[in-house]
């Protein structure tokens, strides 16, 4: 399957299960018609392997009519195959960091919450020297290497991620701060996806008095949706996922290759309960089982992963049905000198490489 029999796929499912489709998706199949001129005929045909398909382009376009998320994806870049391969040795270039690597001694090097530090097994945290608000602060591993963890260590991140949370709102309530905090978790790794250390690290924001805006923008949309259809947002758009092939549970997680991916590989699982140690441990082990599959069997070596994660405080309003939603995104090779996020991404629509169906049949339980 593909993405480019997106449009007879849904024609073949149930009458309700389609109007879910179109009440969410707009889907439209779009014809780039280009004529080769005699220079390029030889190239063309080396690096598509077909002239005609260059000459009849097919891009689809994906509109999600509840949040306004896009992406185009050309029917070319999508047949190009999938890079399995390191061609150089990224292990050498991140052991070249180590020397004088101020995440190797985190207890000497790096500054301490007001609060303290929280110790894990595999981790503990520091305050960011220049923080983005008013609670940021640092998960860093033991491990020196960013892509050397096993599912325990990371499980582990996401622990100590929640009892950070914990113990910053406590400290501010402490203070007098009586302000509802909206905690959030960001993992960057290499340069690709934005990080400045090359040591693995996450980092943690606790936020005041509202959420981040594209995370309340989700919320305000699926709180619409509920009001318009009477309908749980994120159920259907796990039901619509499911019933396309592109979505899978297991346990109380739901795992989807995410129609209108942010960029590469966009996988979303969503998992819904209180945002205590428990569900950050379950995000963190399905966290990693994603990031594992995609470095075995797509050479990821760059990556974002975001959590969504409603207010600690409970009862807050409009904020009952939000899940956790953890976000995952391949960012390239670390050996491009070319960024994967243009102007078209910036301040347009995502375009996509990665087929959300071939990175399902990745990522899915066989
Ligand atoms: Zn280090």
């Amino acid at each position: 399957m593909s993405i480019f029999q997106l449009s007879s796929l849904v024609a073949n499912l149930s009458d309700c299960k389609q109007k879910l489709f179109q009440r969410i998706y707009d889907l439209d199949i779009l014809p780039g018609r280009l004529k080769l001129v005699n220079g390029v005929r030889e190239w063309t045909a080396k690096r598509f392997g077909s002239v005609e398909e260059v000459e009849k382009q097919k891009i689809v376009r994906i509109t999600n009519l509840i949040t306004g998320e896009g992406a185009l994806f050309n029917h070319l870049r999508g047949k190009r195959p999938v890079d399995a391969h390191q061609d150089r040795d990224l292990d050498a270039l991140v052991d070249s960091y180590r020397q004088g690597c101020p995440f190797c001694s985190p207890l000497k090097r790096t500054p301490a919450d007001a609060f303290g530090r929280i110790e894990g097994v595999y981790c503990t945290t520091a305050a960011n020297v220049a923080k983005y608000d008013g609670f940021h602060s640092l998960v860093i591993p033991r491990e020196h290497h960013p892509l050397k963890f096993n599912q325990t260590m990371v499980e582990d991140y996401f622990r100590v991620a929640a009892r950070w949370f914990i113990e910053a709102s406590r400290y501010a309530a402490k203070e007098g701060d009586r302000g509802v905090y909206y905690p959030f978790l960001m993992w960057n790794c290499l340069w690709p996806a934005g990080s400045s250390v090359v040591h693995g690290h996450l980092q943690l924001t606790l936020t005041r008095g509202r959420h981040y805006p594209k995370i309340d923008w989700l919320r305000r949309c699926s709180l619409s949706y509920q009001r318009e259809y009477g309908s749980n947002y994120f159920k259907d758009l796990y039901d619509v996922h499911s019933c396309l092939g592109l979505g899978w549970s297991r346990d109380a997680a739901r795992y989807m290759t995410i129609l209108t991916p942010i960029k590469e590989k966009e996988t979303w699982i969503i998992i819904p309960g209180h945002a205590g140690p428990e569900l950050l441990v379950s995000a963190g082990r399905s966290v990693f089982g994603v990031l594992d599959s995609l470095k075995e069997k797509a050479a990821l070596n760059s990556f974002n992963v975001v959590l969504y994660l409603p207010p600690l405080n409970k009862g807050v309003q409009g904020w009952s049905d939000f899940p956790l939603i953890a976000r995952v995104v391949d960012r390239g090779s670390v050996f491009s000198r070319t960024a994967d996020v243009g102007a078209m991404e910036l301040y347009a629509t995502s375009v996509i490489s990665s087929d959300p169906f071939a990175v399902a049949q990745l990522l899915r339980p066989q």
